[in-house]
């Protein structure tokens, strides 16, 4: 299902991941550090405005293409891919879906050169996977303005230097049959009520920007209502399940990277006098681990394929992201085994996959929801 277009899209994007990312990120991460420069080159690239059309700026290709490019950064470092991923799937493409054609233009080519970055605000201290349930944020329209209190917890691309805009999901009234009506709402950096936490410590993607959000009577104009008011729910649900998909994509490629690394090790690397990849043992491991690389990929392809061609792809994104984030994991704890005692040390890339990989079963959905979603697409009760 590759063009030639997605072809030199990959090829371009696998040497920027060689050449530029891989001999600097390794002390970003170690120093807990925003990678602007690298996310600089990667907006001069165009990769922030991949499936975003060109009169806003972007590449006007499609959401495949972003995919392709995610798990290529990801089989190097996840933590700018993952700033890539949301930036786009999160920060962009709602605005994009929902957006009014005011909002699109202040915000998508800004976004979509990478100068600027936008992050969508769903998680509450309270509740991830029961968003609903967890929601205490609210937005009350008075005198023309939306006044937001609350606040949102794991915000991803939320306090660095570039980020310009957060879509926050808020309770904007009650239905008749008592269920919150969630709407979203746009706000910018900057605007007085909204406090951004310092970063949070994190076990991994250390290199990428996580934080608490707070609003305390948090005022912006009425029109910052990004989409229909009440239409909140419906709205992250569809950017949950395209981000499922990018989100499969960036776990592929940390597991294409422990295989590649293994790869090279295993010819390098001297046991009882000879390569240890001479041994059953680790060739069955690496061939395990492209095992689960290649069917991974195959379900993201599969997921992404029917996206583009406008057809339903929940059930798809959800299993996509369920086995290729088990395989992100199970291929990071198999290549740290390659790697012995050096897979344990950060100066090796397999150290960061290891610690990189975990989030991906929890991220955009933990995988007990994935396999939620996949049971209710079969028409088991909810
Ligand atoms: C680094 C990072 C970046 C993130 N970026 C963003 C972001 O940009 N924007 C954003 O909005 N959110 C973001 N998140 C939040 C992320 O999506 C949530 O952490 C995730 O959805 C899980 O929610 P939770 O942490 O509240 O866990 P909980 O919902 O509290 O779940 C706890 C455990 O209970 C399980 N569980 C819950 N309900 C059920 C059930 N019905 N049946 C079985 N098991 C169940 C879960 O699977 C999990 O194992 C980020 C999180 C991290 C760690």
């Amino acid at each position: 299902m590759l063009n030639d277009e997605h072809i030199e899209l990959r090829k371009s994007v696998e040497e920027f991941a060689r050449e530029v990312v891989a001999p600097v990120i390794g002390d970003y991460y170690e120093r807990c550090e925003f990678p602007y420069d690298v996310v600089r080159r990667m907006g001069a690239m165009g990769l922030f405005g991949l499936p975003v059309p060109e009169e806003y700026g972007g590449m006007g290709g499609d959401y495949f293409t972003l995919c392709l490019a995610l798990e290529e950064l990801a089989r190097v470092d996840s933590s700018v891919a993952i700033t890539l991923e949301a930036a786009v799937s999160l920060g962009a493409m709602p605005i994009l879906r929902y957006g009014t054609d005011e909002q699109k233009r202040r915000w998508l080519p800004g976004m979509a050169a990478g100068e600027i970055l936008g992050a969508f605000g769903l998680t509450e201290p309270g509740g991830g996977s029961d968003v609903p349930g967890g929601m205490r944020t609210t937005a009350v329209l008075e005198s023309g303005e939306w006044v937001i209190n609350g606040s949102k917890a794991f915000i991803t691309n939320s306090g660095t230097d570039i980020t310009a805009v957060v879509a926050v999901a808020a309770i904007t009234g009650r239905r008749e049959d008592g269920r919150p009506e969630i709407s979203t709402i746009l706000v910018p950096s900057g605007t007085p009520g909204m406090t951004v936490s310092k970063k949070y410590s994190k076990v991994g993607w250390s290199a990428s920007d996580t934080r608490e959000l707070s609003f305390t009577d948090c005022r912006v104009p009425e029109e910052n209502l990004l989409g229909e008011r009440g239409r909140g729910y419906a709205q992250f649900l569809q950017t949950l399940d395209e981000g499922r998909v990018a989100i499969a994509a960036v776990s592929v490629g940390l597991a294409q990277g422990c295989v590649d690394e293994s790869l090279r090790y295993a010819r390098e690397r001297r046991a009882f006098g000879q390569e240890i990849g001479g041994y059953q043992a680790i060739q069955f491991k690496i061939a395990d681990m492209e095992a689960r690389a290649h069917t991974a990929r195959l379900a993201y392809y599969h997921a992404a394929e029917r996206m583009v061609a406008g057809l339903p792809f929940k059930k798809e994104a959800a299993i996509a992201k369920l086995v290729a984030s088990n395989a992100a994991m199970d291929n990071a704890r198999d290549a740290t085994q390659v790697f012995g005692g050096y897979g344990f040390m950060n100066e090796f890339p397999v150290g960061r996959f290891y610690r990189d990989a975990k989030i991906l079963e929890i991220g955009e959905g933990t995988s007990e929801v994935q396999r939620m979603l996949i049971a209710r697409e079969l028409g088991l009760p909810a």
